[in-house]
């Protein structure tokens, strides 16, 4: 089976879970403050706060700025569940938006009037996804928001190393990352608060840890958030190792972009770098679930990511979270993503090729 994901681990990561288990202590201690300190410096970032998950990086990044009971965040109708489950469990309520046609992130600024509609006197934030490692139009999105007194917290749990006019995700405002088994790097679980605002810092490290502002004092309601030193061990080798594996991601998805037929192939727009967190197409006509199917038969992982809508999820539509946004209907029919990690060797891409372009699901839908 060619899989959709498969998380790289060499003799470096060995090694450093190795020491970490004989150094002694487990728990947060020294090696998640260097993977923190190196994360940091990475991306360009004043401070970064590592945390048990990408949810909870994205939780705890909005508290941190204070968004919590009675407040409304936007977040993209197509995603994740976690990127609007982490602002019901900040205590706030998602409104969703539509998304774009080409990148599919959220879209504010292609119908204003729609856009404004969503924005009441209670909206306090939007979670802005960087969906499958292409980075949302950060220009446009600090243009809506800074019009209407808007905080932004990203969600760049997909878009580990991916830029926006030529700015590493992370290196201003608030982000999120995830280092999930399936991620562009992995410590198992685990995540990561990137912020340029040293207040935000300071209460993401807090509410990490029960809340407490000195050693056992706890000020605000929260959790167990913390990162295991096993954890920040991987995570530094992994980091090492990121920037080769997204060229090697870019690679692989311009190599299927030039081969494949019949379905429409992922777009980079100009001031993007796309990291291929997934290499996503789409096959129109209806035809999408025949060939996921074709191409499982082939021994070929294809998932669509994501076949329903946030407002189409039982627990929004409980709560009355929904409304109609017709370019992410479609999108939740039509995408398909194909595996592209940097395991994949030559033969399995040509594998891909071959089953997509031979597809008899296709035959018939437009080619192109
Ligand atoms: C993976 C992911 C998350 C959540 O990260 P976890 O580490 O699994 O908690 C949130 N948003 C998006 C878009 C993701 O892909």
């Amino acid at each position: 089976m060619i899989r959709i994901a498969q998380p790289l681990i060499g003799d470096e990561e060995e090694q450093a879970v190795l020491a970490a288990l004989r150094s002694g202590r487990l728990a947060q201690g020294p090696r998640v403050a260097e993977f923190e300190e190196a994360f940091a410096e990475h991306f360009g970032a004043r401070h970064a706060v590592a945390v048990s998950s990408g949810t909870a990086a994205l939780v705890i990044a909005l508290q941190a700025h204070g968004i919590g009971d009675g407040d409304e965040v936007l977040v993209p109708a197509f995603t994740f569940a976690a990127s609007a489950n982490a602002v019901l469990l900040a205590g706030a309520r998602p409104v969703l938006a539509d998304v774009r046609e080409d990148d599919y992130t959220i879209d504010l600024t292609g119908d204003i009037a729609r856009a404004e509609a969503a924005v009441t006197p209670r909206t306090r934030a939007i979670v802005p996804v960087h969906l499958f490692g292409h980075p949302c139009d950060m220009t446009a999105l600090r243009g809506f928001a800074e019009a209407r007194d808007l905080l932004i917290v990203e969600d760049a749990c997909q878009a580990i190393g991916a830029s926006w006019r030529g700015a590493t995700i992370g290196s201003r405002g608030t982000a999120c990352f995830s280092f999930y088994a399936t991620k562009s790097m992995t410590t198992g679980e685990g995540g990561m608060v990137v912020t340029d605002d040293g207040r935000v810092a300071e209460q993401a490290r807090i509410l990490r840890n029960q809340g407490e502002e000195t050693r056992y004092v706890t000020s605000l309601l929260s959790g167990n958030f913390r990162m295991t030193e096993i954890a920040a061990a991987l995570g530094l080798a992994q980091l090492r190792k990121l920037d080769r594996w997204n060229e090697r991601r870019r690679a692989n998805a311009a190599w299927l972009s030039e081969r494949l037929a019949g379905v429409v192939t992922p777009q980079e727009r100009p001031d993007a770098r796309h990291v291929y967190q997934q290499y996503t197409v789409r096959v129109p006509g209806g035809a999408r679930n025949a060939l996921r199917d074709s191409l499982r038969s082939q021994g070929i992982e294809a998932i669509p990511y994501y076949e329903r809508c946030l407002h189409h999820q039982p627990l929004y539509q409980k709560l009355g979270i929904g409304g109609s946004f017709p370019v992410a209907e479609r999108a939740a029919q039509e995408v398909l993503s194909l595996p592209i990690h940097p395991a994949l060797a030559q033969s399995d891409l040509e594998a891909i090729a071959a089953a997509v372009n031979g597809a008899r699901a296709l035959s018939g839908a437009s080619r192109g």
